[in-house]
């Protein structure tokens, strides 16, 4: 009989409890409704979340894999990995250079976000009412789905691995060395090596230039100068036909030499490409 008794009451506890816990939940559930119908902050959330979403909740990633053999063991020891990712940054200049940029203009349209979410935040939160809330309560709940419904920072991650490898005969040993690059690192690793490219094709185009400096006219000059003979072994096309004169820099433009009169002379073909009588060792 008591046992009974004691069943009863403990079943009709757990219905109370379970009521209760029904009956808040779903008066809660109603109130976050009615917050999320009347609140000024949350609305303009959400349409500040539809422009950005579509967006931010995209994942990127950059994964590079690059692997080269070496088939000694020395070769791999002394194998200069940085020198390698740098030639691989520059192979795919263009795919990464894309990839990074996009990786950094969603982190700027994240920060806008941001700062805009911000300010809604600041300006907005607390400003609407709701006549069967009470204001703290209101409050309270349109902070809570406030600070739910704000995007996540968008999800994206890099990483770049270069490795050098070395494989025994037969099989036997196996060794391996490796760089491993987040994003940051790559993006670093990027910038130098850019900046290294970009020297060398100022280099090139500084050298390209001083090459064009060389005129029709200033070869006419020089050859004038040097009574159209090659300065090397004398000979002229006015004496032996089918000989051809070059203008030459004394001092090789690779070699910081100038395009100016002082450091050009005239050869003939063959003196200038190195066949000439005295050889070699003339050339600049
Ligand atoms: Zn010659």
């Amino acid at each position: 009989m008591s046992n009974g008794l004691e069943g009863i009451l403990l079943g009709g506890a757990i219905v109370a409890v379970l009521l209760a816990t029904a009956t808040w939940w779903l008066v809660t559930l109603l109130h976050r409704r009615m917050v999320a119908a009347t609140s000024f902050a949350l609305d303009s959330l959400v349409k500040l979340n539809a422009t950005f979403a579509p967006d931010l909740k995209r994942r990127q990633r950059i994964r590079l894999n690059f692997n080269t053999r070496v088939n000694t063991k020395a070769k791999l020891d002394r194998y200069d990995l940085q020198a390698h990712l740098r030639e691989c940054l520059f192979n795919n200049e263009y795919q990464i250079a894309t990839r990074i940029e996009e990786m950094l203009a969603r982190l700027a349209t994240y920060s806008e976000y941001c700062s805009r979410q911000e300010e809604l935040g600041t300006k907005g939160l607390g400003c609407s009412h709701s006549d069967r809330l009470t204001d703290e309560r209101y409050r309270n709940i349109e902070k809570q789905l406030f600070f739910k419904r704000v995007l996540r920072a968008p999800r994206q991650s890099a990483r770049v691995r270069v490795s050098v490898s070395y494989t025994s005969p037969k099989g036997r040993n196996s060794y391996e060395r490796h760089l491993t690059l987040s994003f940051d690192q790559l993006r670093d690793e990027f910038e130098v090596a850019k900046k290294i490219r970009a020297r060398q094709n100022t280099t090139v185009f500084l050298r390209q230039q001083e090459r064009n400096k060389v005129t029709m006219k200033i070869r006419a000059q020089v050859m004038a100068r040097d009574g159209y003979r090659c300065r090397h072994c004398g000979v002229s096309p006015n004496h032996d036909p089918g000989v051809v004169l070059h203008v030459d820099h004394i001092t090789p433009i690779s070699k910081g030499g100038k395009s100016d009169l002082s450091n050009l002379q005239t050869l003939c073909q063959d003196c200038n490409l190195g066949k000439g009588a005295q050889g070699m060792g003339f050339l600049s």
